[in-house]
This record gives structure tokens, C-alpha cells and sequence, in this order.
């Protein structure tokens, strides 16, 4: 165990929760942390890699501040992030629908939503700032959508029984960044945030034991560069993809966050993935990725199955009695809009037993109801770009037929573990929005991710980092410090040997192979043996990936099928971690079901006396194995129960 993070009473990861009631926490943590004046600001030089909105929220804010701020990210514009993609919305504790919504009870329902696996110190800060994310966001003119009388309009998400969902159409996630890529822009046109684009993380440099710089490849020249900094922190995004099919972006990968992590960076709740009910089911073998349709979408349709099983008639001619709308029978109080977990799990349950759109793997979704009552143009206001969306890929108008769905991996709740500062257990290296182990817990309810990475970047970091640094100074260390050199040299063999490996099958046939097992071993349901069948299996297919995979073209050049190599690699590794940590939890909550352990209705029961904790995975690179940590959850302001919707 490193030191610092420890904490000596009790011999367990310490998150430096702030003294104090839990609504004072964070005022007067601002207070009492160290501050770095402004002429001092300059002197700092901070790298961000990730461009998404958490990454260019803080590099923005960060540089507002006067820090200089080098950022870096994958494709060729910052604005290409996967956070364009997201669509229905960013929850916010507003209450201007006066629904009765309030900061103590979008915290409520967040640790509730993460079945009691989130900090709750955390989570309640999240709340707070909620409010400023859509000021600020308003302010950079933002367009959210407005009700007639000129007012933010709100809809409901999962989980939640008022409406504090804050949208813009179905394109929530491309306006929010391009609001905060403005102010990137802005500060870059100013010189104080020097963009590097096309550059992939593939090593972070520790020097001390502290994370002082990067190594990357530029991903057009195929050259290796060392950069320096006195901080450096990981906006990088989720690792859904190592499933191989999932709503991610294709470009979404674990790679910088698990160097990171091999570099003595804590991964926590690796196990804990978050699957989607409303996306496109598969379609068959040949896809590369799957589409979601909104959360937004369950303000509105009504999911349902026939009740008979095997039912193969159009859905026009299943007459209403013969339609089974499971959600709004078993769960009364929030019908379709039950958490995520909860809603992946039920349509799990009704295709298993029979009662799947003919038979198969999907449930309709369906605004008949809607329609009737609210009329075309009001629905395609709301939802027009997605219902566009699903007609150019499965040609069926939704307007005219329901929707066929079906849950896929869409989060990834686990992470790199950071404390209450947003800092991970290597000084210096600040992991921020979906790359930490965030503020979800065991299941993030929808609207949420928007939130925290924002959060993250505008409202917290900006915060917290500087106390880091006014206590640790400068780094001293340049690109010919020894540990930087040996990080440029080992990230050249890797792709050396990458490169070198000329066997008969492609990194894609592997990935599929690896994905599929994971999704059937540790997806939407897991066991001990099925757990274990897949520790068995992966490090095979890691053997495979080592022997008999081909990657063509060469290093020093343009080469998509080196990085994708690089990145399945990783994975390969990472999967394993999440099965041991999904064996490892016996007990089951949120969107990690142990079908050894559920209540008699088929819910998660959890085991409160042993796995309240964090699970924080250390790597050791001598023996390259990894050791258990935890950090105790203590909840003071929400009660421990068993979590219902019902
Ligand atoms: C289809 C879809 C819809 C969604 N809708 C919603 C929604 O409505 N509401 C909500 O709250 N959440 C939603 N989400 C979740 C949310 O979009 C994401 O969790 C969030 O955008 C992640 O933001 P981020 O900044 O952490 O990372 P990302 O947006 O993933 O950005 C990662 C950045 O890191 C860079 N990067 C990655 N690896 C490297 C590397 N090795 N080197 C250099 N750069 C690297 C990338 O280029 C990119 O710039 C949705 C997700 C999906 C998939």
C-alpha cells in the first residue's frame, strides 16, 4: 500500500472526505484547501489528455485560471469527442418544473440509483453543483430546449420521480461540447492552452512517485514524443468497447487509463459496466458497433412483449389485451422509467422466457399511446432526430411501428479510483468524468455522466488541483530524465513487437471473440461459474492475440490497424480484472447480478456487512499480478435498504 493514501486506522483506502455536515463539506473544503496565487498560476504546466467534456471543460477552466495547459486527444478536432454522441439530456437539481426536486433529493436518488456504491460525500457535491453546469452552459449559449414561454424545458430519466432533465432535442451531448470546445478555442486563441490533436496517450511518465508527463504516438507520423508537465490529468473516456459491441464511439478505448493503472494508478469497480435497455438489437456478425436510442424516448413510449410466448404476428396485430407492458406492471410507482438495471435486466428476463419480439432478443417501444395524444409534430420536436436515426438503420418509421430494442454495454461505472479531489493514488495524476471510478456506484442513472464530467471539469478540478500543487511544487524533471526515457523506450518495444506479429488472424476476429465472451460471462448477469469459465478463457485468447495475430503496415507511419491493436491488447489484460473483481463481490447490486445472489422477485440483494466498499485494484509490475484494496462506504444521510421501484 502506498503511502499517504492510507489510512492508518483502519488500514484501508482513505478518500479524504472532508470533515463536517455533508451540505458544508464542500464550501468549506474550498475554503480550507491551499490555494496557487495568480502570478504563480503561470508557472505551472498542466497536460490534459481527452477533449470530451470533461477534458475540455477543465482545460478551459484551467487556463481561465492561468495555468498553461497542453491537450491532447485522438482525433483530429477536439469537438470529435465521444461526449457528441450523448443525446438525451443532463440532469441538474433546478426544481424550475417546482415538482418538489432539490439538491438533497437528486442526491438521494443518485446513491439510491447506484444501489448504495457511491461515496456519498461525492455524490452530494455532484448534486450542488448541478445548478452552475447549466448557468455556465447557458451563459456559452448553449441551446437548450425551451418550452414556449421561452423557459428551459425538463423531462424525466430513470430513476427519478421529477423532471430535471435539461436537453437539447436528441443532440445533447454535440451542444454541451461544442460550449465547452468554444472555450477551449478561446483559450487556445489566447496562447495558453497549446492543442496537440492526433496524438494517443500510450504511457504516462512517474518520476519521484509522481505522474509527470506522457508518452504518445503521433498517430499521423507514427512518431514517439515525450511531454512534460507538473501535473497530468486523464480525461480519456469509458472502456464499454471492450465488449466489442456497445453504443461507444469505436474510437473509445481503456488503453491511457490502464497504463496509467500498470504505472501504479488504483482501477476500481473494474466489474461494474452499465448496460443500456433501449438500444438497436444485433442485426448480425458483421457489425462493428451498436446504436442507442434515448432513455429520453421512455418519457413518452410504453415497453412491451406479447404475452404469448413465441408470438410472431405483426405488433398492429396484437390487440392491447394480448400486449404485456411488464415495466409498468411490475414496477407501479416509476413504470418505464425505472433505473437502467433495473429495465436491462426485466427485457433479459421476458426474451429468455419466451416472450421476445418472435421469440428472439428484443421488446418493442412503442408511441402509439403518444401519438394519439400529443400528435406528430409535438413528438418529432422531442425526439425527430433519433426517430430519423432508427428508420435509416433498421428501415421501419417508429412512428408507424414500435421500436424493436435491446439492452447493450453502454458505461463503465468503474475506473480509475480517485479521492475526494479528484486525485488518483499516484500524486499528480488526476483522473476526471467517465475515465474515474465516479460518483454512479453500482449503476448510473440516466443524464448523470453529462453532469459528473462537467462537473468534474468546470466546478471541481479547477478547485482541487491546486492544492496539489501548492503543496508539491514544480516538477523536476524534463524529457532526459531517466524514467522518461525508459517510458519512450518501453512504449517503442510494445509497438515494436505490435508490429512484428504476422499471424492469421485479425485484431477485429479476436475482439469480437473476447467481447462476446464477456458479454455472456460477465454482462448483464454473472456467476461463479460462468466468471470462472471466462478466467479460463481470456488469458487463452490473450496467448492467441500474442501468436497468431496479424497487424500489417508499419510503426513509423498512418497505421489504424497498429492502434487498434494497441488498444485490444489492453483489453485483453482489463478483462480479466473485471472478471476477478465481478468473482470476487459475492454479493449482487446495481448492474452487477451474481445470479447466486437475488431476492425472490429476481432484484439484486446486497451484502451490506462485507462489500460496502470501493474495490481498488493495485498492480504490481515485479510479480504482474494485481492485489485488492477497499475503501469503506459510509452512509450517514442515506439509509442502507433494500432498493425498490416498485
Ligand atoms: C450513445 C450515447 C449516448 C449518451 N447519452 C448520454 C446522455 O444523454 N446523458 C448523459 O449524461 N450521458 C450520456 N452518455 C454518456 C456520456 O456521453 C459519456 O459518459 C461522456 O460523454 C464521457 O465524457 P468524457 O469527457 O469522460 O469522455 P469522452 O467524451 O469519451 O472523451 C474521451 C477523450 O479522450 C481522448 N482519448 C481517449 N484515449 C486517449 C488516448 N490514449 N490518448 C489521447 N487521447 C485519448 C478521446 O480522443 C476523447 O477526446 C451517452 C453515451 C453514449 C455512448
Amino acid at each position: 500500500m502506498k503511502d499517504g493514501i492510507m489510512d492508518s486506522s483502519t488500514g484501508t483506502l482513505d478518500a479524504k472526505i472532508p470533515a463536517g455536515p455533508i451540505a458544508e463539506k464542500w464550501s468549506r473544503h474550498k475554503f480550507e484547501i491551499r490555494l496557487v496565487s495568480p502570478a504563480n498560476k503561470p508557472k505551472y504546466t498542466l497536460i490534459v489528455v481527452g477533449t470530451g467534456l470533461a477534458g475540455a471543460s477543465a482545460a478551459a477552466s484551467l487556463s481561465e485560471l492561468g495555468y498553461r495547459v497542453k491537450v491532447f486527444c485522438l482525433c483530429d478536432s477536439p469537438r470529435r469527442a465521444h461526449s457528441i454522441s450523448a443525446q438525451g439530456g443532463i440532469n441538474a437539481a433546478k426544481n424550475y418544473q417546482n415538482d418538489g426536486d432539490s439538491v438533497r433529493r437528486l442526491f438521494y436518488d443518485t446513491v439510491k440509483g447506484g444501489d448504495f456504491r457511491a461515496r456519498e460525500a461525492n455524490v452530494y457535491r455532484l448534486a450542488e453543483v448541478s445548478g452552475n453546469i447549466i448557468d455556465q452552459c447557458v451563459a456559452q449559449g448553449v441551446p437548450f430546449t425551451r418550452e414556449y414561454s421561452g423557459y428551459l424545458d425538463n423531462r424525466s430519466f430513470g430513476g427519478a420521480q421529477v423532471s430535471r432533465t435539461f436537453y437539447a432535442n436528441g443532440q445533447t451531448g454535440q451542444q454541451l461540447l461544442l460550449g465547452a470546445y468554444g472555450a477551449l478555442m478561446k483559450e487556445a486563441a489566447r496562447g495558453n492552452v497549446e492543442l496537440t490533436p492526433r496524438r494517443e496517450m500510450l504511457d504516462l511518465i512517474v518520476a519521484d512517485n509522481r505522474a509527470v508527463g506522457i508518452v504518445c504516438r503521433n498517430l499521423v507520423s507514427g512518431g514517439i514524443e515525450t511531454h512534460m508537465a507538473d501535473a497530468v490529468i486523464l480525461a480519456t473516456g469509458g472502456y464499454a468497447n471492450v465488449f466489442y459491441l456497445s453504443t461507444n464511439s469505436v474510437m473509445s478505448n481503456a488503453t491511457a487509463a490502464w497504463r496509467a493503472h500498470k504505472r501504479g494508478a488504483y482501477f476500481a469497480n473494474p466489474c461494474f459496466t452499465q448496460i443500456h435497455p433501449t438500444c438497436i438489437p444485433v442485426s448480425g456478425e458483421h457489425q462493428s458497433k451498436l446504436t442507442l436510442m434515448s432513455e429520453g424516448l421512455r418519457n413518452d413510449g410504453r415497453i412491451w412483449v406479447p404475452r404469448a410466448k413465441g408470438d410472431a404476428r405483426p405488433p398492429a396485430e396484437i390487440p392491447h389485451e394480448e400486449r404485456w407492458y411488464y415495466l409498468e406492471e411490475r414496477y407501479p410507482s416509476f413504470g418505464n422509467l425505472v433505473p437502467r438495471d433495473v429495465a436491462s435486466r426485466a427485457a433479459k428476463r421476458v426474451c429468455d422466457d419466451g416472450h421476445g419480439v418472435r421469440g428472439g432478443y428484443a421488446v418493442y417501444l412503442d408511441f402509439e399511446d403518444a401519438l394519439a395524444r400529443k400528435g406528430i409534430q409535438s413528438l418529432d420536436e422531442k425526439y425527430g432526430n433519433l426517430f430519423e436515426m432508427y428508420e435509416r438503420i433498421t428501415d421501419e418509421d417508429p412512428r408507424k411501428t414500435p421500436m424493436r430494442i435491446y439492452p447493450a454495454a453502454h458505461y463503465t461505472m468503474g475506473g480509475l479510483w480517485v479521492d475526494y479531489n479528484l486525485m488518483s493514488t499516484l500524486p499528480g495524476l488526476f483522473v476526471i468524468g467517465e475515465a474515474n471510478f465516479s460518483d454512479h456506484g453500482a449503476n448510473r442513472l440516466g443524464a448523470s455522466a453529462l453532469m459528473q464530467g462537467l462537473a468534474d471539469g468546470y466546478f471541481i478540478l479547477p478547485y482541487t488541483i491546486g492544492d496539489f500543487l501548492a503543496g508539491a511544487g514544480k516538477a523536476n524533471a524534463d524529457a532526459n530524465h531517466p524514467s522518461a526515457r525508459d517510458a519512450a523506450r518501453e512504449t517503442q518495444k510494445r509497438l515494436d513487437r505490435l508490429i512484428g506479429l504476422k499471424g492469421k488472424k485479425t485484431v477485429r476476429e479476436l475482439h469480437r471473440e473476447l467481447g462476446l465472451l464477456l458479454w455472456n460471462t460477465c454482462g448483464m448477469a454473472r456467476s461463479a461459474d460462468s466468471l470462472n469459465e471466462a478466467l479460463k478463457r481470456i488469458p487463452e485468447l490473450r496467448e492467441e492475440f500474442w501468436n497468431n495475430v496479424n497487424v500489417l503496415g508499419s510503426q513509423g507511419s498512418f497505421n489504424q490497424l497498429l492502434e487498434s491493436a494497441g488498444r485490444v491488447a489492453d483489453f485483453l489484460e482489463l478483462a480479466e480484472l473485471m472478471c476477478r473483481d465481478a468473482l470476487e463481490r459475492n454479493e449482487s447490486c446495481g448492474s452487477h447480478l451474481r445470479e447466486e445472489y437475488q431476492t425472490d422477485e429476481g432484484e439484486p440483494r446486497r451484502n451490506d456487512d462485507a462489500f460496502c466498499h470501493v474495490a481498488a485494484w493495485e498492480y504490481d509490475s515485479v510479480s504482474e499480478t494485481h492485489r485488492l484494496h477497499k475503501e469503506p462506504l459510509r452512509f450517514e444521510e442515506v439509509k442502507l435498504v433494500q432498493r425498490s421501484y416498485a
